[in-house]
């Protein structure tokens, strides 16, 4: 009878339909708002240190401008432990926002450029752990000549199933975007898009929900290298 105060329509009928809708309310509680805030600023720490996010620095970031942070993906992807530990960290988010993405992901596909790694342990976490036993595959997204594709095995695989892109960083949303036409293309249904770090700083949006595990705006402390206060001060700049 409890249930019915809810007013969850036809899933009040249907117990598995209700037992969706009910978890659906659940997740969009405070209570989990708070949890990912919490989750998405330990990230954060543990991104600094792992030494991928560096901050309160002097760097060089290649393109004419200097920054007091910096992200370096390499240091993470050079100690497979710290991607195990923080593509389960992504999942906990995940599990946490109101999108069923964990039952529904079918393929886990990212670019062998930074999200091939993570996409493969996420996939390892998420295969055969459901209700059903459910297998959830791996796909990886190679890039030839700056262009993304797959090879025929993973173009096949993708073909008609529901795929979660995985990469390390979200800038400005444009390997994310290609990558989603490319599983569009090979027939593959693209449920959603998650990072580890997010640069806030989106401007290719897609249709499908995007979940960081840390968001970090790197941009408010960019400054022309010409103006730059720490060179004026003689601070030694550090360049990768
Ligand atoms: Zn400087």
């Amino acid at each position: 009878m409890l249930y019915h105060a809810y007013n969850l329509g036809d899933g009040a009928q249907n117990p598995q339909i209700w037992e969706e809708e009910l978890m659906s309310v659940a997740r969009f509680s405070p209570v989990n708002e708070y949890k990912v805030v919490v989750k998405r600023q330990l990230a954060l720490t543990s991104l600094e240190d792992f030494a991928v996010l560096l901050r309160d620095g002097h760097f060089d970031l290649g393109n004419g401008f200097h920054s007091t942070s910096y992200m370096n993906p390499h240091a993470l992807f050079d100690r497979p432990s710290v991607v195990l530990r923080l593509a389960q960290d992504l999942l906990d988010v995940i599990e946490l926002v109101p999108f069923f993405i964990k039952r529904q992901t079918q393929v886990v596909a990212g670019p062998v450029t930074g999200g091939a790694q993570l996409a493969f342990v996420m996939a390892a976490f998420l295969d055969g752990v459901s209700k059903k036993g459910a297998r959830v595959f791996h796909a990886p997204i190679h890039k030839i000549d700056g262009k993304l594709m797959m090879r025929k095995h993973y173009q096949e695989l993708v073909q008609g199933k529901r795929v979660l892109l995985a990469d390390d960083v979200r800038n400005t949303g444009s390997t994310f975007k290609e990558a989603f036409e490319l599983v569009s293309a090979c027939g593959g249904e693209v449920i959603a898009t998650t990072e580890l770090y997010d640069r806030l700083s989106v401007i290719h949006e897609l249709p499908v929900p995007n979940i960081p595990l840390a968001e970090y705006r790197l941009e408010q402390d960019l400054v022309p290298a010409d103006q730059c206060p720490q060179c004026k001060l003689g601070i030694p700049i550090t360049r990768f």
